[in-house]
């Protein structure tokens, strides 16, 4: 008999739970954790509040979703034979596509069978006495496990803008996360956009195309540059298959897990012609090579930023016709990459179209949204259509959205008033075997890799304790401290700080949002996997294991 195999055995302790694990959420990461417990030989059960699987994929539905990350990258690598069967249709393949190849991995790993859909999970409550978690279900019933893995997303908990009368709207409203599965016509209709984000930028393009009047309610202009999407051939699928490991290393070398890294040149060290061409070469290329293959100190230096903003306002201003309006779309707020930058695929020359108007919300703010309308403070405009794009109470919103007590009923809310602390981004001391899956702290970037790692980090742990019949795992206070210190380090120092947004744990629109928060750890991938594996060798003794 192999000792691992014998000791993995589900301690006796277990039988009188539910499942030996729960995971809360179907998306990429909830799908790939199921996928990884089920190898320990547990019995796991995924709760998703969606009644499909796919997470970001299934929901936001709205015209022109697609990836900003390249497909071919974001896909899972963890089995070749899923490598081998699928062909991504695009370089930035859309939504549509990206469901489907979630279901495909569904389906392919008999994933279903463990997947409750159609379920939101309310709370989560530790139980000293069992070393178990109790999770009530919207339908007031309760399931029990020993481990309690989220994999909730970080962006998956949308929010609504503060305006009074939005529930007084007579035509159709619509969230982007929200978006139905029926078709929505644009045709002919007077439609209004609030909120010009990534998916705003998307929409917006989309929308422009057949709307009958588009008006774009924008607070914040953006530093978006061209996607330039394409289809994929046979011919560059065969390659991209050839090539996967080593795209699948490239990833794992930079410090967004993109296949984008920066160039290890200053902005300086080069004549202005040279930077220009660079800036030229950059702006005619697929992806986020603009934002993460810049030269080194764009994101990080004062000077080197102002450049690269300045060219790219060059660039809005060359696309946009009406100078006034051009002038609009040029940040004025903040410098690029500061905030997520959006891509776009012929974006800025939407506003020379004649069916679309701009508005800047700083000039004259919405006031309420009426039966009929929006009005701001220069009037009444009558739509047929409203249509959300204003983002998500981010990283620690959908936590926020479930009653997660640990020990002594200690609410992680309230734990986290102050800003998130964790250990490694997945561990919170006080919440003995709970663990999270891009959660908090994690590092951003190309999702799916992180998340293969995160979840395989979970699965060693968890094949530690199991190995050895401990059945109570818990960061310690001084490990969770130490990881939390280290991510705010991180963070010292970068431009980025300097600017609200979403990954500054910025968002009007939740109550207690309005204070800049280290929400994400900056030192990279690459830093973040060593720490992790050091932690693996070290025997864990950052953490309790009873
Ligand atoms: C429009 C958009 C575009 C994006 N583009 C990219 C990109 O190009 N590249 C990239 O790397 N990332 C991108 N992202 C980030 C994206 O969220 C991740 O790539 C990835 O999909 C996250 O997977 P996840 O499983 O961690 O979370 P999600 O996909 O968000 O899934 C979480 C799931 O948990 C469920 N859930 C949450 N709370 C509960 C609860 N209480 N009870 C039950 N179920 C619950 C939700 O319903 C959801 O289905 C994008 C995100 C958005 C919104």
């Amino acid at each position: 008999m192999n000792v691992v195999t014998e000791a993995v055995r589900q301690p006796a302790a277990n039988t009188t739970l539910d499942f030996d694990a729960i995971v809360i959420g179907a998306g990429v990461s909830g799908l790939y954790q199921l996928y990884r417990l089920r190898e320990l030989g547990m019995t796991a059960r995924v709760f998703e509040a969606g009644s499909g699987v796919g997470g970001t994929w299934y929901w936001n539905r709205y015209p022109g979703a697609r990836f900003d990350s390249e497909s071919w990258t974001y896909g899972y690598s963890f089995s070749q034979e899923l490598l081998d069967e699928w062909h991504w249709e695009e370089h930035f393949s859309g939504q549509p596509e990206n469901e489907r190849y979630l279901n495909y991995v569904a389906d392919k790993f008999d994933l279903r069978r463990d997947i409750q859909l159609s379920t939101l999970v309310t709370a989560a409550h530790y139980q000293e006495d069992s070393r178990s978690w109790k999770v009530t279900l919207n339908d007031g019933t309760h399931r029990t496990a020993r481990f309690l893995i989220t994999a909730v997303g970080v962006l998956s908990a949308p929010t609504m803008p503060r305006i009074p009368g939005v529930e007084s709207f007579k035509g159709q409203s619509h969230h982007t996360h929200n978006w139905p599965k029926e078709p929505v016509s644009f045709a002919g209709k007077r439609i209004a956009v609030i909120g010009t984000g990534a998916t705003g930028i998307q929409t917006i393009t989309e929308v422009a195309k057949t709307a009958g009047q588009l008006t774009v309610f924008q607070r914040t202009a953006q530093w978006s540059a061209p996607l330039h999407n394409s289809k994929v051939t046979q011919e560059e699928m065969r390659k991209i298959r050839e090539n996967y490991a080593d795209i699948f290393a490239r990833c794992q070398e930079t410090m967004g897990c993109f296949i984008h890294a920066a160039d290890p040149r200053s902005a300086f060290e080069v004549t202005a012609e040279e930077r220009e061409a660079f800036w030229e070469k950059l702006y005619g290329e697929p992806g986020f090579g603009i934002w993460m293959g810049n030269f080194r100190d764009v994101l990080t230096d004062r000077e080197a930023n102002k450049l690269m903003s300045d060219y790219l306002a060059r660039k809005i201003r060359e696309r946009v016709k009406d100078p006034a309006v051009a002038d609009k779309l040029v940040p004025k707020n903040h410098g690029f990459g500061m905030r997520r930058v959006p891509l776009e695929s012929g974006y800025f020359e939407v506003y020379n179209q004649p069916n679309v108007k701009l508005v800047d919300l700083n000039e004259t703010p919405i006031t309420a949204i009426t039966p009929d309308g929006i009005r701001t403070t220069d009037g009444d405009q009558p739509f047929d259509m409203i249509i959300y794009a204003t983002g998500f109470d981010a990283i620690t919103g959908a936590f926020d959205r479930i009653d997660i007590r640990g020990v002594g009923g200690i609410s992680l809310k309230e734990k986290w008033q102050d800003g998130p602390v964790t250990f490694l981004g997945i561990l919170v001391d006080g919440f003995p075997n709970f663990m999270m899956v891009m959660g908090p702290h994690a590092g951003l970037g190309n999702f799916p890799r992180a998340v293969e790692f995160t979840s395989d980090w979970v699965n060693g742990l968890i094949r530690h304790a199991r190995e050895r019949g401990l059945t109570r795992i818990d960061a310690t206070p001084e490990a969770t401290k130490e990881w939390t210190d280290h991510v705010i380090e991180t963070n010292d120092g970068l431009l980025f700080n300097e600017t609200d947004s979403w990954m500054t744990g910025i968002n009007r629109n939740v109550d207690g949002k309005g204070v800049r928060r280290v929400m994400r750890y900056s030192g990279g991938h690459p830093a973040f996997r060593k720490r992790c594996e050091a932690s693996t060798a070290g025997g864990y003794r950052e953490i309790a294991l009873e």
